[in-house]
């Protein structure tokens, strides 16, 4: 394996180096012959294996065996200073080009055991499930489509409206009046003809609606209005299919995401302290939610920070660059007090009739 040095710079001080790969911190290394200075030197010049850099650093005076060399490289590694050279791309000089801020990204969580291309190659091979293309779910779709998705399946049964220019920014006013699920996969399609997009113009009025959709997918996300019951029969299906679900939404000044790992975390129907009961009755709040008109009163920034928000959580899920933020919590985020993350643990229901549904129930804790 060649090891490759990410950017980063240093400076001797005395006895010591000072390597700075954040700005917002400096590692003090004990480099009292400069071995360390050296090694950073030649992997900066260019990446190597441990029989290379050994030979390599003969020129510097330094007789290093190459087991020498492997502790020094673990010990940069346990500094996240390096990374698998071999797997900085995907092999593809124009798909790495296209990618590049993506996989500069990864290059922060990169290290010897996983290169930038293995945190991007589940993302493009990921199949997500849009639910909505309207506030939050316009600029979803963008973000997951700039971070190379493979494919995606858009749900909306809603038209293009003047009244979503506000905050729907994937559409065009040649759109009003159009299907938004079809303006949204026209969009995905002219954005990155690599990325596969189906466009389903559905209202989803029943569980029954979302049976199909839910085949082959890694993820679904969004959120869907209208029905009460949409989020909580879009939960069902993916702890049936054992796939994360990702929602997110706003209310007023505030807005929200959370998501549910079947099997891992309480799911949607665990928090419901009135959901509907079991012999198909409904509870209060249901009743009088389906009687509340509300107007939108969503802007462009709160829209986009929904989106933003689902896809951080999705891209944690689908890439593993880290652990997803919202499994099991409700995160909210108010206006009032500065869009200060307050994270709430979703209850857990031990008797709860949607988790029993998760696959692999026995691995659960
Ligand atoms: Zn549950």
């Amino acid at each position: 394996m060649r090891v490759a040095l990410k950017e980063c710079e240093w400076e001797t001080a005395g006895e010591d180096l000072v390597v700075v790969f954040d700005a917002r911190e400096a590692v003090t290394l004990s480099d009292p012959d400069g071995q360390v200075a050296a090694l950073l030197s030649e992997l900066r010049r260019t990446p190597q294996t441990v029989a290379e850099l050994s030979a390599a650093l003969g020129a510097y005076g330094f007789r290093l065996s190459e087991d020498d060399v492997g502790r020094g490289l673990r010990g940069l590694d346990s500094l996240g200073l390096v990374e698998a050279a071999e797997d900085r791309g995907l092999g593809d000089p124009d798909e790495d080009e296209r990618h590049f801020s993506n996989l500069s990204f990864y290059g922060t969580y990169a290290d010897l055991d996983r290169g930038r291309a293995t945190f991007l190659r589940p993302m493009r091979a990921a199949h997500v499930l849009v639910l909505g293309v309207g506030g939050g779910g316009s600029s979803l779709v963008q973000c997951l489509a700039g971070l190379g998705v493979g494919a995606m399946t858009l749900v909306d049964q809603d038209r293009v409206e003047p009244r979503n220019f506000a905050r729907q920014f994937l559409y065009r006013h040649a759109d009003i009046g159009l299907s938004k699920a079809e303006r949204a996969a026209a969009w995905v399609r002219d954005y990155d003809p690599s990325i596969k997009v189906t466009a389903v113009d559905r209202w989803i009025s029943a569980p029954e609606d979302l049976t199909d959709l839910v085949q082959d997918i890694d993820l679904i996300a969004g959120g869907l209005d209208g029905h009460p019951h949409a989020n909580l029969w879009a939960n069902e299906a993916a702890v049936r299919a054992g796939v994360p679900y990702v929602l997110g939404g706003a209310n007023r000044s505030q807005v929200m995401y959370l998501s549910v790992d079947p099997g891992r975390t309480p799911c949607l129907a665990c928090d419901y302290a009135d959901r509907p009961a079991e012999d198909g009755s409904e509870g209060i709040a249901y009743r009088i939610a389906e009687n509340m008109k509300l107007s939108n009163p969503l802007t462009g920034p709160m829209a986009m920070q929904v989106g933003s928000l689902l896809a951080f959580e999705a891209q944690r899920y689908l890439t593993g660059y880290e652990p997803p933020r919202a499994a099991g919590f409700r995160v909210t985020l108010d206006l009032r007090e500065g869009l200060t993350p307050q994270w709430q643990a979703l209850p857990g229901n031990p008797d709860c009739r949607v988790c029993r549904l998760a696959p692999g129930r026995g691995e659960r804790r």
